[in-house]
């Protein structure tokens, strides 16, 4: 008996995917296209209807738009880790406080989880560099047919090891560098130089502009920081396009600005 599925008005995937995967794309009929973020994935119609095209991807919406600094310009650079009602959170012991927090208490609604070793973020307890992670609502989508289409439930906690994994590769990476430099030496190895007296072998940098960059003694134009040799001063480039310079006098913005420019150079922002 050959059986006929009812056809969904919603726009489905030409290409299907083996993940849930975001991107950044049309979303909504001809008259309403609109360029957004969304996540491809299987569907699931509630009430539940045995007609329902199970073969057929969607293009969910998280709640956040594209413009939203959360993704760091690259939303398709996150990794989807869970979707699905609150409730059937992989941690059962914070699911109703991640209700509490993203879907106002309500543990029925879908919740998008998601990760990226590319930004990594400070532990807020530790301080241990993470992926960043983000949770938001999925949007669902209307159906005249079916009613609410919501995406299929989808848990994979490996996604989340293999970004962790990811991220410590480069921290590892980003502590042989520094190692390898001569220049940077652990900063305990300087006294601090607060001295007001002029050292001239440092001094050009604060002079440095993009039409006449300063070039640091013992150095290239396009090192982040710069330990003098002569004063012990500490300079940071912080803006390496128009290589300006400034002298750090504080510990803890040193050792910052440190850790973000080996960061960078073990190629963590693109
Ligand atoms: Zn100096």
């Amino acid at each position: 008996m050959e059986t006929l599925k009812k056809t969904v008005s919603h726009q489905t995937a030409a290409v299907p995917v083996d993940v849930p995967t975001i991107s950044i794309g049309e979303i909504g009929s001809d008259e309403d296209k609109r360029t957004a973020v969304r996540i491809q994935w299987f569907g699931r119609s509630d009430p539940s209807d045995k007609d329902f095209p199970d073969e057929a991807q969607f293009f969910f919406e998280p709640t956040l738009s594209t413009e939203s600094k959360r993704w760091y310009g690259k939303p398709d650079a996150f990794k989807i880790v869970f979707i699905g009602p609150v409730r059937d959170w992989p941690k059962k012991e914070v699911a109703q406080q991640v209700a509490d927090t993203v879907t106002e208490g309500n543990l029925d609604a879908d919740v998008v989880w998601m990760v990226s070793s590319r930004f990594p973020e400070n532990h807020p307890r530790n301080g241990d560099l993470i992926p960043s992670s983000m949770m938001t609502p999925a949007v669902i989508l209307g159906d005249p047919l079916f009613g609410i289409i919501r995406p299929k439930p989808y848990c994979d906690m490996q996604v989340l090891e293999a970004e962790l994994t990811e991220v410590r590769k480069k921290v590892d990476l980003a502590e042989q560098l520094l190692q390898n430099r001569d220049m940077e030496l652990p900063p305990e190895a300087f006294p601090w130089n607060k001295s007001r007296t002029k050292c001239m072998t440092c001094w050009p940098l604060s002079q440095s502009t993009s039409q006449n960059p300063t070039i640091p003694v013992g150095g290239t134009r396009d090192d982040r920081t710069y330990i003098c040799s002569g004063c012990h001063r500490r300079w940071w480039q912080y803006n390496a396009e128009s290589h300006h310079w400034r002298n750090v006098t504080d510990k803890d913005e040193w050792d910052e600005v440190r850790k973000q420019s080996i960061l960078l150079d073990a190629g963590f922002h693109e």
